[in-house]
C-alpha cells in the first residue's frame, strides 16, 4: 500500500508528487490523461489505471486538478463509493466556499474524511522551505496527516475547523493578485509607451519579487515559464465571479478583469505565463505580437 495518492499530474500535481518521491514516500498516481503518470521518475510509485484502483491504493487521497467541483468528478460514480469508506481526502485544486462546504458533505455522508487546502507558492517551491500550503477543516482529520503533508513544505499551515475558511481566504488573496497584475501591465504600458525601459522601473522596487518577477517576465518576453499558465489563473477568475454571483455580491472586478483574461484566450496565450496579458494590452499590430 501507498501512504498516498495523488490524483492530478499538472504542473502542479506533479510538483505533489515529486516532493514525496524526494522524501521517500511511496505513492500512487492517477491522471486523466496516462502519458503524464509514465512520465514520472518511476521511483517510489504505482500508476493506478482506474479511480477505484488509486483510493483503494492510499489511505490518503490527493486532488490537484484543474477542475474546482473535482470531488464529484473524479468519485460521483456510485461504483466506486466503497473505497471512499474510511479514506481521507485533501482537496488541493482552487475551490468555491460554497463547493468546499457542499463537498465535505458528501464525503461525510459516504464516511470519508475531507480536508481542503490552498497553494500559496509556485511549482517549483513544493518540497523545499519554500512549499507554502493552507489548510483548513477538522483538526481530527488535520492532525494525522500533518506529517505527510509537511513533506510538501516548510510552510504548512492550518487555519482551524472551518472547511471552507482556506478556501473564503484564497479567493480573496487572489483578488489582491489580479488587482497587482493589472496594475503592472498598466505600469508597463505606460513605461515602454512613453520610451521608459522596464528595468527603470523594476529597479523603483527593489524590495518587491513579485515586481521583479512580474514586470521582468514582460521586459525578457519570457513568457513560456513552466509556472501557473494563464489558462489556471483564468479559471480562478471565474471562481471568484461565482463567489459573488453565490454571495450576492458587486462582481465588477473579476468581470473586468475576466474581459482581459478573454482576449488573451482568443489571442491563443492560456498555456503561456500570466504576464502574456501585456501582448494583448500593449495593443500594438491589432492587439497581438
Ligand atoms: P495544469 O498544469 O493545467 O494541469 C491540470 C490538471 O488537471 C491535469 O492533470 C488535468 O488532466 C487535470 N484535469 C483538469 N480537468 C480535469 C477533469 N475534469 N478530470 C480529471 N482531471 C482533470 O494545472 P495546475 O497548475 O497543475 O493546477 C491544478 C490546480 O492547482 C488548480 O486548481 C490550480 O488553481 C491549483 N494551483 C496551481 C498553482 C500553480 O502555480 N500552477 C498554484 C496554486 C494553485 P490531463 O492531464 O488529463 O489534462
Amino acid at each position: 500500500m501507498s501512504e498516498v495518492t495523488i490524483f492530478g499530474l499538472g504542473l502542479m500535481g506533479s510538483a505533489l508528487a515529486k516532493a514525496c518521491q524526494k522524501d521517500g514516500v511511496p505513492i500512487t498516481v492517477w491522471n486523466r490523461t496516462i502519458e503524464k503518470a509514465e512520465a514520472l521518475k518511476p521511483v517510489n510509485v504505482s500508476i493506478a489505471q482506474t479511480i477505484s484502483e488509486a483510493l483503494a491504493a492510499s489511505p490518503v487521497s490527493i486532488i490537484c486538478v484543474d477542475d474546482p467541483s473535482s470531488v464529484l468528478t473524479l468519485f460521483g460514480n456510485s461504483e466506486i463509493w466503497s473505497h471512499l469508506e474510511g479514506r481521507t481526502v485533501v482537496q488541493l485544486s482552487t475551490s468555491l466556499p460554497k463547493q468546499v462546504r457542499q463537498d465535505q458533505t458528501w464525503l461525510t455522508e459516504r464516511n470519508a474524511d475531507f480536508l481542503y487546502g490552498a497553494i500559496h507558492c509556485g511549482p517549483q517551491d513544493l518540497g523545499t522551505k519554500d512549499g507554502h500550503i493552507l489548510f483548513s477543516g477538522p483538526s481530527s482529520v488535520y492532525k494525522p496527516v500533518e506529517g505527510l503533508l509537511s513533506h510538501q513544505g516548510g510552510k504548512i499551515e492550518y487555519l482551524g475547523e472551518d472547511i471552507a475558511a482556506v478556501s473564503v481566504l484564497d479567493l480573496a488573496w487572489l483578488s489582491t493578485r489580479f488587482g497587482e497584475f493589472i496594475g503592472m501591465l498598466h505600469a508597463a504600458n505606460i513605461c515602454q509607451s512613453e520610451g521608459i525601459e522596464l528595468q527603470k522601473f523594476i529597479e523603483m522596487f527593489p524590495d518587491n519579487a513579485r515586481i521583479q518577477h512580474h514586470v521582468g517576465t514582460i521586459r525578457d518576453g519570457t513568457y513560456d515559464q513552466r509556472t501557473a499558465t494563464l489558462s489556471v489563473w483564468r479559471a480562478s477568475l471565474e471562481l471568484m465571479k461565482q463567489q459573488a454571483i453565490d454571495a450576492g455580491m458587486d462582481a465588477g472586478f473579476p468581470n473586468l478583469v475576466g474581459g482581459l483574461f478573454d482576449r488573451a484566450v482568443q489571442a491563443d496565450y492560456s498555456e503561456e505565463h500570466v504576464m502574456a496579458l501585456f501582448k494583448v494590452l500593449r495593443g500594438d499590430a491589432g492587439t497581438v505580437d
